[in-house]
C-alpha cells in the first residue's frame, strides 16, 4: 500500500527485507484508499469463489487489517501492527491493508512459466480495467522498483448485483482477457497474476468494496463480520474453496 513509501518507513531498516517484501507486496493508492473496513453483514446472496485457477501455486495470504489504528506515520515496525479477521497478527495482514494478497509461489520464475489465471469471483459486469503496464516491479530497499517504468497497475474491476465491486490488481502485462462492458460469469478468466503497479513480487490483490467504495473483508471472523462472503471459507487453509455457488 502507498503508506509504505512514506519517509518514516524508509528510514527504519530494522524490520528486514522479508518484512519489507511482504509489506511492499501490494498496494496502490487506487485500491487502498478506504479509510476503514465496512461491516460486511449486508452480504445478501452474493458469494465468491477463490479468484484463482491454479490453487497449488498459492498458500500465503496477506489479508485485510481490522485494527482501527492507522500506524502509517509511525516507524516501520508499526507497519506490522494489524489484526486479521481471526485475530492473527502480521503476516496474516499488515497495517491499513484493505484487500487480500494471494502470493504466487516461485515468484517471477512461476510468472515466466505461465503464471496463474485470475478468475471472476462471482458473476457481474466489467466496469474498468487497465493493461499494457510494466509487470516486473520488485522490491527495493525503499519499497518498490519498477525499473524506471511508471508504477501503474494492470487491473480489472467487476461490478456485482447489489452495488458491490471486486477489484483484481497487479496483473501481468498483456494478460487482461475481458473488455469494459463484458458480462462475466463466476469463474471466467480475467487475466494472469503479475507484478504491475506498487507490487514487490507477483501476487493478486483481491479487494471487495461496497457501493460507497469502502472495503469489506470477505473472510468471516471474530474481528470481521459473522458470515463469510466466500462460497466456503476453510479453517485448514487461508484459501477459500475454488468452486462457484451452486
Ligand atoms: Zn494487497
Amino acid at each position: 500500500m502507498w503508506a509504505m513509501t512514506t519517509p518514516s518507513f524508509r528510514s527504519d531498516r530494522g524490520a528486514g527485507i522479508l518484512v519489507l517484501g511482504l509489506l511492499a507486496a501490494c498496494g496502490s493508492a487506487d485500491v487502498d484508499t478506504a479509510a476503514e473496513v465496512a461491516d460486511g453483514d449486508a452480504r445478501g446472496s452474493l458469494q465468491f469463489r477463490l479468484p484463482l485457477l491454479e490453487t497449488h501455486l498459492f498458500e500465503l495470504v496477506v489479508g485485510v487489517d481490522h485494527d482501527p489504528v492507522d500506524h502509517s506515520d509511525g516507524p516501520m515496525a508499526e507497519a506490522l501492527l494489524c489484526t486479521a479477521y481471526d485475530g492473527r497478527p502480521f503476516p496474516a495482514c499488515y497495517d491499513e491493508h484493505r484487500g487480500s494478497d494471494y502470493i504466487l509461489e516461485g515468484a517471477f520464475d512461476t510468472m515466466d512459466a505461465g503464471s496463474a489465471t485470475i478468475l471472476a469471483a462471482a458473476g457481474g459486469t466489467v466496469i474498468d480495467l487497465a493493461d499494457g503496464n510494466y509487470d516486473r516491479c520488485h522490491k527495493a530497499s525503499d519499497g518498490v522498483d519498477c525499473d524506471g517504468n511508471p508504477g501503474d497497475p494492470n487491473y480489472v474491476i467487476v461490478a456485482h448485483e447489489g452495488g458491490w465491486q471486486t477489484k483484481y490488481w497487479h496483473m501481468q502485462n498483456g494478460s487482461v482477457a475481458v473488455a469494459v462492458g463484458d458480462d462475466v460469469a463466476c469463474g471466467d478468466p480475467l487475466g494472469k497474476v503479475g507484478s504491475s503497479g506498487y507490487s514487490s513480487q507477483p501476487h493478486l490483490h483481491f479487494q471487495l468494496e461496497d457501493e460507497e467504495g469502502v472495503a469489506i473483508d470477505p473472510y468471516a471472523g471474530e474481528y470481521s463480520q459473522a458470515e463469510t462472503w466466500w462460497v466456503e471459507q476453510r479453517a485448514s487453509s487461508q484459501l477459500p474453496v475454488d468452486r462457484c455457488e451452486e
